[in-house]
């Protein structure tokens, strides 16, 4: 399939690879003229502008930053769009950007999902994404092979925007947990109470969680965990912190409560005025200690 990929960012880069491998034909564009070099030495094309990556694709990839370069660069794809290829976003951006490019592309007849990916640069080096897809049934069945080029869960989530739903109310749960299990070991610390003990407890027990028994805050119980590796990114701080924005701001567009989202947000903001913007948002364990010692 004739494939254009825009954005070859961290997660870009290695998702075009994978459909390179897949047998593609991937025209890559990207503003990083040495990103698009990369790809050029993956087995992909390099494409100079977006409508020249767009012409003749069958299916258009955006893996962009934040809501606003989206809005910017789809009204872009739809104009230099001939016949009509499936567009896939997947890049992580608030719900009513979303819902606005499906009305844009609904609009000149063009098929569109969102389509934002958890696993990180790891899942997305190894093929192994999870995608939660909103978009029509057509479009997603249209959709689904190429997806699995590049991870390992498919889930159609609804319709437009119900992948970026389910993605920031995922990494809501996530982001609350973290620093629930990271307060745990503080007062555990505090208590004298083993760490590798609580482990064994938590994890067997009602405390279970994701943040507790694969990412584990503090260095020790898990081995492959950011703490037993200076708390090195992973997924950084701004990153979670920018996920809990749009939660919030989806949460306060339709009158949802989450106090503890709200929260979250401010203590993981808290950590980036601390100085911790450039580790794996486990850290908080260690924001937590240090306050616990001030
Ligand atoms: P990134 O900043 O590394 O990559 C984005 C790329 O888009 C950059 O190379 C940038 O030059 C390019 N770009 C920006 N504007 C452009 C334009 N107008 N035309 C062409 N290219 C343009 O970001 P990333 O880490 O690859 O993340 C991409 C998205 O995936 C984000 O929305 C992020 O929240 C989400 N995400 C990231 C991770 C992660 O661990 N990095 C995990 C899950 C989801």
């Amino acid at each position: 399939m004739r494939i254009a990929f825009i954005g070859l960012g961290n997660m870009g880069q290695p998702m075009a690879a994978n459909l390179v491998r897949a047998g593609h034909d991937v025209a890559g564009c990207d503003i990083a003229a040495a990103n698009v070099e990369k790809h050029v030495a993956q087995g992909g094309r390099a494409a100079a502008t977006i409508e020249a990556a767009v012409d003749g694709a069958e299916a258009v990839i955006t893996m962009l930053p934040a809501g606003r370069h989206v809005a910017e660069v789809v009204p872009r794809v739809l104009r230099a769009a001939v016949g009509s290829p499936l567009l896939i976003d997947s890049s992580t951006i608030d719900v009513a950007t979303t819902r606005e490019m499906a009305r844009q592309a609904q609009a000149r007849g063009i098929e569109i999902l969102d389509a934002p990916v958890s696993g990180g640069v790891r899942g997305a080096i190894a093929g192994t994404l999870t995608f939660m897809v909103g978009g029509g049934e057509a479009a997603f069945a249209r959709g689904r092979t190429l997806l699995q080029a590049m991870g390992k869960t498919v889930v159609h989530t609804g319709g437009p925007g119900a992948g970026q739903a389910a993605k920031i109310c995922n990494n809501m749960i996530l982001g609350i947990s973290m620093i629930a299990v990271s307060e745990a070991f503080v007062l555990a610390d505090r208590l004298g109470l083993d760490r590798q003990k609580l482990f064994e407890v938590a994890s067997t027990s009602s405390g279970q969680c994701w943040a507790l028994t694969s990412y584990c805050p503090v260095p020790g119980p898990v081995p492959s965990s950011p703490a037993n590796s200076g708390y090195l990114p992973g997924f950084a701080v701004p990153l979670m912190l920018k996920d809990l924005a749009l939660a919030q701001e989806a949460a306060e567009a339709g009158g949802a409560a989450t106090p503890l989202g709200a929260h979250a947000a401010r203590i993981y903001a808290a950590l980036m005025e601390a100085g911790y913007g450039d580790r794996d948002f486990s850290v908080t364990y260690e924001y937590l200690a240090e306050l616990m010692r001030a």
